[in-house]
């Protein structure tokens, strides 16, 4: 097994998106545009209600997916399409939007906490404009992995010690992991050579990109961590603990045209959304 070194590692900015929420985004900034397949990354949440109760009000997604993966609080979401429902502590909603859903997504406190993550995730030219399709998958269906000295790890998407995810049948055959490490343990788990793969470490601290007999780098919370090409991230910690998400998934190496929520392959299809938007036919 070749253990994947840290490539580089992403401080999040602040941002203001949707009606105002304030957001920590680490991919879709200056210092990281994309990460093939990953558009976007933002991690939201606060004590401050002021800082995520405006919401993202009704708004159109073409061309990518969307995935919402709850700590605390929850978002209610209700689309074109006639969907509505809640995505609650502990839960994922995989939301492939395909060719168009306008959406509306309003996080709530619970017990006065907010806490979770979107990731956008592009999709295939042959798959832009498929049918949109909601994967929601509750907290107790998420499969959860204890490994010895406490390791524990909740497999959203992919697959960890023979144990599928609960999301399946995505193009970008993701990994999405979310992993908790005590102090003084370790954390090794194979990723496809060729695919992208990032951490993303959200409490604690631990050293990335180690090798079993040492080295790495280390990181503490907020920080995405980019790995470089390998068979497997290997990660352990010394005196504290850490948490992070563990993403990856297959490149597409295709050209991309991006304007805010639709992510297409050329700037025609950028304006095709925009012209479909106005006349009221974004919806097919
Ligand atoms: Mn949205």
């Amino acid at each position: 097994m070749n253990a994947r070194p840290v490539k580089e590692v992403i401080e999040p900015q602040f941002v203001r998106e949707g009606a105002g929420v304030r957001l920590r985004r680490s991919i879709a900034t200056r210092r990281l545009d994309y990460l093939d397949p990953f558009l976007l990354f933002d991690h939201f949440g606060s004590d401050d209600p002021g800082d995520y109760l405006p919401g993202f009000p009704m708004h159109p997604h073409r061309g990518i997916e969307t995935v919402t993966y709850m700590l605390d609080g929850v978002v209610n979401h209700k689309d074109s399409l006639g969907n509505s429902g809640t995505v609650g502590a502990g839960d994922v909603q995989w939301m492939t939007s395909g060719s168009g859903i306008l959406h509306e997504e309003m996080p709530q406190p619970k017990n006065g906490k907010m806490y979770g993550f979107q990731l956008w995730v592009n999709l295939p030219a042959k798959h832009k404009m498929t049918r949109p399709r909601y994967q929601e998958v509750l907290s107790a269906r998420i499969p959860q992995i204890a490994r010895e000295g406490g390791v524990r790890i909740r497999v959203v998407a992919g697959e960890v010690d023979g144990v599928g995810g609960a999301v399946t049948e995505i193009h970008a055959d993701p990994g999405y992991l979310d992993v908790s490490i005590p102090a003084g343990r370790s954390f090794g788990q194979p990723v496809s050579r060729g695919h992208a793969a990032c951490a993303y470490v959200f409490e604690g601290k631990g050293i990335f990109g180690a090798e079993v007999n040492g080295g790495g780098v280390k990181v503490s919370s907020p920080n995405l961590v980019v790995f470089g090409d390998g068979d497997s991230v290997f990660v352990r910690t010394d005196r504290h603990p850490v948490r992070f998400l563990l993403l990856s998934g297959k490149p597409l190496g295709e050209p991309i045209a991006r304007y805010g929520p639709f992510v297409m392959n050329t700037k025609e299809e950028i304006d095709q959304a925009l012209s479909d938007l106005r006349n009221g036919t974004f919806v097919k």
